[in-house]
């Protein structure tokens, strides 16, 4: 999953992505409303982390246009601490969630976490299909219990893909999706990363639809487990 950081403190704007980084997501950065606006515009977030106080854009204004647009990615704001009125404004702009400043980061890391699974229909932080167990949570990955070591590209694309089981989803899609803007990103590679995860699951999960792209069917209840 691939997130936007927008936040003109730049020390919160570091923790964020490096908190954000390490917890598996691929995550690009912006100080001000413009940049943060263009970026939300242009490129297939999977959420975003709006601050409202922002330099030459207020991240109302961002929301409000994304939303204008048609842009319908999770959003949440980060307010300040007794700005009641950020809530109300950023909720009617589109906004799906807040975190009043200052915050702990697991609160926010928990609540990027609802934000994604919400949007993708899921109902637990743990994604499981078959025998495989994806915690979103400790990024862990289990094949019948045993824990099974990925690099974070890996893991992302196993993420990605099991958030949006019984769908074809695109090279070009994983692409946008595990990558961040400043990667130098090659289409070869989603095949090969493919091939590891195959190998490193040991079981037959991810199918290639030819010419199309991947798919991890949903689960059916009969095989449950
Ligand atoms: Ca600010």
């Amino acid at each position: 999953m691939r997130l936007l950081i927008i936040e003109d403190d730049k020390d919160l704007n570091r923790q964020l992505v490096s908190a954000l980084e390490d917890a598996g997501y691929a995550v690009d950065r912006a100080f001000d409303g413009e940049e943060g606006h263009f970026l939300g515009d242009t490129e297939p977030y999977d959420a975003v982390v709006l601050d409202i106080g922002l330099p030459k854009k207020d991240g109302i204004t961002v929301l409000e246009e994304w939303r204008a647009a048609g842009h319908k990615m999770p959003v949440l704001i980060l307010t300040a601490r007794d700005r009641w009125s950020d809530k109300v404004q950023g909720f009617d702009a589109g906004a799906d969630d807040y975190v009043a400043k200052p915050f702990h980061m697991e609160e926010v890391l928990a609540r990027l976490r609802a934000l994604l699974r919400r949007a993708t229909g899921h109902a637990t932080s743990e994604l499981v299909c078959g025998p495989v167990r994806l915690d979103t949570k400790s990024g862990r990955v289990v094949v019948d219990g045993n824990p099974v070591k990925l690099t974070s590209h890996e893991y992302r694309l196993l993420a990605y893909l099991m958030h949006h089981t019984g769908r074809v989803v695109s090279r070009q899609e994983l692409i946008e999706h595990i990558y961040d803007q400043d990667f130098d990103r090659d289409s070869n590679t989603i095949e090969v990363f493919v091939g590891r995860l195959r190998k490193k699951l040991g079981i037959d999960m991810i199918q290639t639809i030819r010419g199309l792209g991947y798919r991890i069917d949903v689960p059916s209840a009969a095989h449950g487990g």
